[in-house]
């Protein structure tokens, strides 16, 4: 059987609606697989952002009461991707995160928010779309996952289902007396199915009961099996062993191209690195950094919570500027390490600048300015700010965890013997490792012609869509073939 089509169901999708890694895979990922023969439709809540930029929208589908107001499912297109569209304005038209009330605390009806998402999936899956009949659904994150639950009890013909986990710290995690709300009978509340520790988990539904289940990587998907990186999952893990793999994420290298990049002073590409100059020229104005072009310049673009470690760094910020480096971070997430960052960069005006925010145009900047870019993380299933500082030339300088693990050669004494290094890896979760890895870096940089051959060698790596999504296709084929046979 030749596999056409896949109902991908998410909570966001670049450039529609982003808060961070999964919005970017879920984006791309739909038009590396039509390189397969992989048609996608992604089903997302209707946000503003979502029904906003929808053209040539049809409704499909209408609930007169779906998680207590009337709904319906609009087919479309935006900005490339064939789209399906909760529209539900009881449960998505409000303002700020998706997740998270302007308050910064989680929307309370978030369990119903994803419910009606779920449902809507699982409806679709099992035909109440005329003429649309998926192969695969792939559910992202706990966003998606009552979709896997749903199919499961439901009765007759269902597609193959995928849990896709970009991050396990993100679980859903319900009341119990949810059940009946969100359209379970009550047996799937069991060990076997929806139950976990006693509430409702979402994840941890899709994760039991999903045929395949993937992450982002293949460390992680080793990671999550074990108690220390399990958040309380990894003896289910342990358990689905036999059909979890871990895929790497790809960017869109048309997004991410310094040869065309819109938001850079200038243009660049691997034999022509000199170029990088005026970027980082413009970087410092633009962040009120003294224009010294000898600083090791290092970059952060990261959301601001404990995974990404950064609460690690004003310590280690002052051996940085001893030996003259600067750092350019963008970020936001928790107000006490945002204030933290502040504090630090107002003792060292122009030699630390911390941007509190989400800033496309600034991320770019940073990656086409930047001699390195740090990621500390604690965990880090795969990461992409990694894959796009490989491709901008600023040299990676990871925590060995998860995907950055998989992503990263570090430049050893070997390494570099044998042409082979393209960052610096160190032990996560310490001080001292940072510390000694952003000394590395500097002693690295110290040879410009063995760093220039590094940001080359890094350039050159293959971070695109192109083998992961060959990945992903040779799984939903093999799935597809499964439930065939
Ligand atoms: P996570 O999904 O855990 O946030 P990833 O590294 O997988 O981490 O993905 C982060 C994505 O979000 C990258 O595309 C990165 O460039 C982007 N990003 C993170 N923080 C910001 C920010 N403050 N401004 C702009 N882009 C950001």
């Amino acid at each position: 059987m030749s596999l056409r089509t896949v109902l991908s169901v998410a909570s966001e999708a670049f450039p529609l609606v982003k808060t961070g890694g999964l919005g970017d895979v879920v984006g791309a990922l739909p038009l590396a697989l039509t390189h397969e023969g992989i048609a996608t439709t992604t089903l997302l809540p209707g946000y503003a952002s979502v029904l906003g930029a929808l053209e040539a929208a049809t409704v499909v589908r209408e609930y007169d009461d779906l998680q207590g107001g009337p709904a319906r499912l609009l087919a479309g297109r935006a900005r490339g991707l064939d789209l399906l569209v909760l529209d539900a304005p009881h449960l998505y038209a409000r303002p700020g995160n998706p997740y998270v009330a302007p308050d910064g605390t989680d929307w309370p009806d978030n369990a119903q928010r994803f419910a009606a998402l779920g449902a809507a999936a699982a409806d679709v899956a099992r035909g109440a779309v005329a003429g649309f009949a998926p192969d695969i659904v792939q559910a992202h994150d706990w966003q998606a996952a009552l979709a896997i639950a749903l199919l499961h009890y439901a009765d007759g013909r269902r597609p193959g289902t995928v849990m896709t986990v970009h991050n396990l710290a993100f679980q859903g995690k319900f009341p119990r007396d949810l059940l009946e709300v969100i359209g379970l009978p009550p047996r799937a509340f069991a060990a076997d199915g929806v139950e976990y520790y006693g509430d409702i988990g979402y994840l941890k539904a899709g994760l039991a009961l999903a045929d395949r289940v993937t992450t982002v990587s293949p460390t992680y998907a080793a990671e999550i099996r074990s108690p220390e990186h399990g958040m309380g999952l990894d003896g289910l893990l342990r358990h689905r062993t036999d059909v979890l793999t871990g895929i790497l994420n790809g960017i869109d290298t048309d997004v991410w191209n310094p040869a065309t990049d819109p938001f850079l002073a200038a243009s660049y590409d691997a034999r022509r690195l000199g170029r990088r100059a005026a970027n980082r020229r413009a970087l410092q104005a633009r962040l009120d950094l003294a224009l010294d072009p000898d600083a090791l310049l290092v970059g952060v673009v990261s959301r601001l919570t404990w995974q990404k470690g950064l609460d690690l760094l004003p310590a280690v910020l002052p051996a940085l500027i001893a030996q003259g480096g600067q750092l350019a971070l963008l970020g936001s997430g928790d107000f006490t390490l945002e204030a933290a960052l502040q504090e630090t960069a107002a003792t060292y005006p122009d030699r630390i600048a911390v941007s509190i925010g989400y800033d496309e145009s600034l991320a770019h900047q940073i990656q086409g300015g930047v001699d390195a870019l740090l990621v500390p993380s604690r965990f880090e299933p795969c990461g992409l700010t990694q894959l796009c500082a490989l491709r901008y030339g600023a040299v990676p300088v990871v925590a060995r965890a998860g995907g950055l693990a998989d992503t990263v050669i570090d430049a050893n004494e070997m390494a570099l013997s044998a042409n082979a290094g393209t960052g610096v890896v160190f032990a996560p979760d310490s001080r001292d490792a940072l510390a000694f890895a952003l000394e590395r870096v500097a002693t690295l940089r110290g040879n410009a012609r063995s760093w220039r051959q590094m940001q080359r060698r890094g350039m050159k790596t293959d971070v695109s869509w192109a083998r992961p999504a060959e990945q992903y296709a040779a799984l939903f084929r093999a799935l597809a073939a499964d439930r065939a046979g």
